[in-house]
C-alpha cells in the first residue's frame, strides 16, 4: 500500500484539473488555509492581499500555457475554491522569491536543497537510463505541512501522453517521469534575483508534457523563468542533460554516463553572473553532496542499476551534512533542512519508485507507467 496519496486523471486539461480537485479537495483547501496563515503570520497580509498578489501570474501562465489555466480552473471547480487559490499555491515558491530573492528566514542562512543524480549507457548494469533525486525542504512547521500534504499526480493527456509526478497538493507538478520516456528532477538554485514570470509548477507541467527531450528543452527556453532552478533530463534513448536556469540565461550541459547536482551553480559562465554564490558559502554542504554522490557512482560505475540509487537516497556520509538529510541540531530548528520524499525513474522499464519521508526509515513503491 502506497502512503503516498495517488490522483489520477484524464481527458481534458479542464476536465483533469477538475477530476484531481474534487480527489483531493480536504488536502487542497487545508493548504489554501496553511499558505494564509503564513503570510498572515509572518507578513500580516490578508487572503485578499495574498490573492491579489497570486494573480498577478495569471497573464504569465495564461501566455505561456492556456491548458495549464483551463486544468487549474477545473481544478478550482472540483475543489469548490477560487481559482486564484489554485493559482497561488502553484506559485508557492515565487511568492516567497517575489519578497526575497535569497527566500532567508529574518536573520537567518539559506538552506540547502535537494539533491538530483543519473547514470546512462556503460554507467548502468543493463544499459539503462535512471534519474533520481531527493527532495529536501526546511523543517520549519509551515515547510513541513506542504509536504505532509504531497500527492502523487498520475494524469493521461487527451493525446495518450501519460506522466506521473510528485508535487505538493494543488501543484500541477514538480519532478517526474512520463510514457515517451522523459524524466525530469530539480533542485533549487539562487541566482540572488527574481522578476515575475511563469511559475516553476507550470514550468515542470509543461515540461513532462512533451514526447521528445528536444521539446523538453525547448519548454524552458520561451518560458518567462522567475528565478533559478536546476532542471536534470534524461530520456528512455540514453541521453542526460543538466539544465541551470536563471532568469535572463541557462546554461545545457549534457552528459555521456553520469551526472550529478546538489544546490550550486557550476556553469563557469553562469557563475560570473551570479549576485551570490551558495557554492561559496562557508555553512553549505551542496559541493560536498555533489562530490559524495559523484564519488559513490564513479565507484559502481557499470554496475548501477535502480537500487545503486535508492541507496544514494538513503546515504548518510558527512552527516548531517548528508544526502539523506535529518536537519542540522546546530543550526535554529526553523532553519534546517531535511529530506521529504525520494524518487528513482527508471525511463526504459517506465517505472516510477518513490518514498514518502526519509528514504533511510521508509520503503519504496513501485508505479508503472
Ligand atoms: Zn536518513
Amino acid at each position: 500500500m502506497s502512503p503516498f496519496f495517488l490522483a489520477k486523471a484524464s481527458g481534458s486539461p479542464y476536465e483533469r484539473g477538475n477530476q484531481i480537485g474534487r480527489q483531493s479537495r480536504q488536502r487542497i483547501r487545508t493548504l489554501i488555509e496553511a499558505e494564509f496563515a503564513y503570510y498572515q503570520t509572518h507578513h500580516a497580509e490578508t487572503a485578499d492581499q495574498v490573492l491579489g498578489n497570486a494573480r498577478q501570474y495569471d497573464p504569465f501562465i495564461q501566455e505561456f500555457s492556456p491548458k495549464a489555466f483551463a486544468e487549474i480552473e477545473g481544478m478550482a471547480a472540483g475543489v469548490g475554491c477560487q481559482v486564484a487559490e489554485i493559482v497561488m499555491l502553484n506559485s508557492v515558491f515565487e511568492l516567497m522569491a517575489a519578497r526575497n530573492p535569497l527566500v532567508l528566514p529574518p536573520g537567518g542562512i539559506l538552506t540547502d536543497g535537494c539533491t538530483a543524480f543519473a547514470a546512462t549507457a556503460a554507467a548502468t548494469k543493463e544499459g539503462v537510463t535512471l534519474v533520481g533525486q531527493n527532495l529536501d525542504g526546511r523543517c520549519d512547521p509551515w515547510h513541513k505541512i506542504y509536504h505532509d500534504f504531497d500527492y502523487l499526480r498520475q494524469i493521461e493527456t487527451e493525446e495518450g501522453l501519460q506522466y506521473i509526478t510528485y508535487a505538493h497538493s494543488g501543484l500541477l507538478a514538480l519532478a517526474g517521469m512520463n510514457s515517451y520516456g522523459i524524466g525530469l528532477c530539480m533542485n533549487n538554485l539562487h541566482a540572488g534575483r527574481y522578476q515575475k514570470g511563469v511559475p516553476y509548477a507550470i514550468i515542470a507541467k509543461e515540461m513532462l508534457e512533451q514526447t521528445t527531450l528536444e521539446e523538453a528543452i525547448a519548454v524552458l527556453h520561451r518560458a518567462r523563468r522567475p528565478g533559478s532552478l536546476n532542471f536534470l533530463l534524461g530520456d528512455s534513448a540514453g541521453r542526460l542533460v543538466d539544465i541551470e536556469a536563471m532568469p535572463e540565461d541557462l546554461e545545457l550541459m549534457w552528459a555521456d554516463t553520469i551526472t550529478v547536482h546538489t544546490n550550486h551553480f557550476v556553469s563557469g559562465r553562469l557563475r560570473e553572473k551570479l549576485e551570490f554564490d551558495v557554492g561559496l558559502q562557508p555553512w553549505s554542504n551542496s559541493c560536498q553532496r555533489r562530490e559524495r554522490v559523484l564519488t559513490m557512482l564513479q565507484t559502481q560505475f557499470g554496475q548501477i542499476e535502480v537500487d545503486t540509487l535508492k541507496n544514494v537516497c538513503r546515504d548518510h556520509a558527512a552527516y548531517p551534512g548528508s544526502v539523506c538529510a535529518h536537519g542540522n541540531p546546530a543550526l535554529p530548528a526553523d532553519q534546517q533542512a531535511r529530506t521529504f520524499a525520494g524518487m528513482v525513474f527508471d525511463l526504459v522499464a517506465g517505472k516510477a519508485h518513490f518514498v514518502k519521508g526519509w528514504p533511510c526509515e521508509n520503503e519504496f513503491v513501485t508505479y508503472d507507467l
